[in-house]
């Protein structure tokens, strides 16, 4: 890497899953980094989440695949059945990692983070700093702040999510999309002989979803799984107050078993609920010093559950091109240019595959089911060795390059 890219200052917005892993691996690269994050304390909220073998390949080159496959459950089958128990489908997992050498995990998000944070160091988050946009000056760039701050830096990056203010000022005008569907999540102590671990349930309903799967124990040692349900409703819809279980309860009583005993052991106060909107691939994430990184640049829909692994991929690329490159500007072009393109079709891939799964009416979703029962493993393989294998690290790809058009592949 060029010498005086290692003494300027890279400013990253956002501590998410995204900030914390760009900000890690431009540390790794020898930037200086400063984090800044509107939150008062870096605490992820949101149950769990799974990683698969793409974001893994990414975490093992910051060092960190290991400690965070540990926090977590391996995810080794997924069984997809429909809400009165019928087996729609089966997709062994554990064969491809063990081909790709790479972990699925199924973990939680706040036990993630911590892995995360330690990784970074204490002193590199700076907290409860609310950015309301930059300003490009001279051959820098500087960050404002809500509370009067200014922070000067070589160049920026907005990882500060779906809702991103960096994203408003780089590409005015991108609106989001609603899926149609919003998702309850919780995360709950629980065991169930019906329910082995290392099996994700995807449960399909009309105009509904429920997924289940165990995470690593708590505190306690007790087993835990992590469940989310993503149901069909109009956008901005709000539960009554304590009124969320409910809500949830409402829309899969007589589901299979254990789908009602593990919603009704959740406390009302660990149940999330976030509508799921997405964003529609962007022409340009940059300028001049400026990128965009994670949801910010592709917020995606959750059906293929990319959208941290397309991030810690994003940073562990970016990180790359900073190294590779002899001036910060083009190397956050190249980051850009390789990382488009995967992210479009992947954000496209899970529109698909989203459009598929909440269909309501009673021929739509016979049709589905019948589909899912017909379609060979073989080729549900194919995609997911696609989506999970690691293209990302080809310092080739770029416009164009793509090496699986999904489309295409679905017209199959
Ligand atoms: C229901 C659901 C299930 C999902 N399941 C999976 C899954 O299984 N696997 C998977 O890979 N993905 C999954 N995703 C997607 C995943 O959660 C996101 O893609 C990922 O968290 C994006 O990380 P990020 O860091 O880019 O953004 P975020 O997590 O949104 O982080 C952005 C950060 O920026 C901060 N911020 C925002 N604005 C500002 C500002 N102005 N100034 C300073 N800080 C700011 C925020 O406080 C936040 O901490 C799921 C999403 C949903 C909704």
């Amino acid at each position: 890497m060029n010498r005086c890219m290692v003494e300027q200052r890279i400013i990253v917005i956002g501590g998410g899953i995204g900030g914390l892993c760009a900000a890690i691996a431009l540390r790794k690269a020898g930037c200086e980094v400063v984090l800044y994050e509107r939150a008062g304390e870096l605490r992820q909220v949101g149950a769990g989440l799974s990683l698969l073998p793409n974001a893994f390949r990414a975490l093992e080159t910051l060092g960190l695949a290991r400690e965070v496959a540990a926090v977590g459950k391996p995810w080794r089958e997924t069984r997809i059945h429909r809400s009165d128990g019928r087996v729609l489908g089966h997709l062994p997992v554990e064969p491809l990692c063990r081909t790709l050498g790479q972990s699925a995990v199924v973990m939680s998000r706040a036990e993630l983070h911590e892995v995360l944070l330690r990784a970074l160091g204490p002193d590199v988050p700076r907290l409860g700093a609310r950015c309301t946009g930059f300003r490009v000056e001279g051959t820098g760039v500087v960050a404002e702040f809500e509370d009067g701050r200014r922070e000067r830096g070589a160049c920026l990056i907005g990882a500060d999510g779906l809702n991103s203010i960096i994203r408003g000022q780089v590409v005015p005008g991108v609106t989001q999309r609603y899926s149609g569907h919003s998702s309850w999540r919780g995360m709950v102590e629980f065991e169930s002989p019906v329910f082995p671990e290392g099996t994700l349930f995807e449960v399909l309903g009309r105009g509904a979803r429920f997924v289940l799967c165990h995470i690593g124990p708590g505190a306690s040692g007790a087993k835990r799984v992590y469940w989310a349900l993503l149901a069909n409703t109009p956008a901005g819809g709000r539960d009554p107050e304590g009124g969320r279980k409910a809500s949830v309860l409402s829309r899969v009583g007589g589901w299979m078993a254990p789908i009602e005993a593990v919603v009704e052991a959740t406390p009302e106060e660990a149940i999330l609920r976030t509508d799921v909107s997405c964003i529609d691939p962007l022409d340009r994430w940059g300028e001049g010093p400026v990128t965009l990184l994670g949801d910010a640049a592709h917020a995606m829909v959750t059906d293929m559950a990319q959208g941290a692994c397309q991030a810690i991929e994003d940073a562990v690329v970016l990180a790359q091109c900073v190294r590779e490159a002899d001036d910060l500007e083009r190397a956050l072009r190249a980051y850009e240019a390789r990382r488009r393109p995967r992210t479009a079709e992947l954000a496209r891939l899970s529109w698909r595959s989203g459009s598929l799964r909440y269909v309501e009416g009673r021929v739509s979703t016979w049709l589905r089911d019948t589909l899912l029962r017909c379609v060979p493993s073989s080729l549900v393989e194919k995609q997911l060795r696609y989506v999970v294998g690691f293209p990302f690290l080809d310092a080739q790809a770029g416009p164009g390059s793509t090496p699986f058009r999904a489309e295409s592949w679905l017209k199959r």
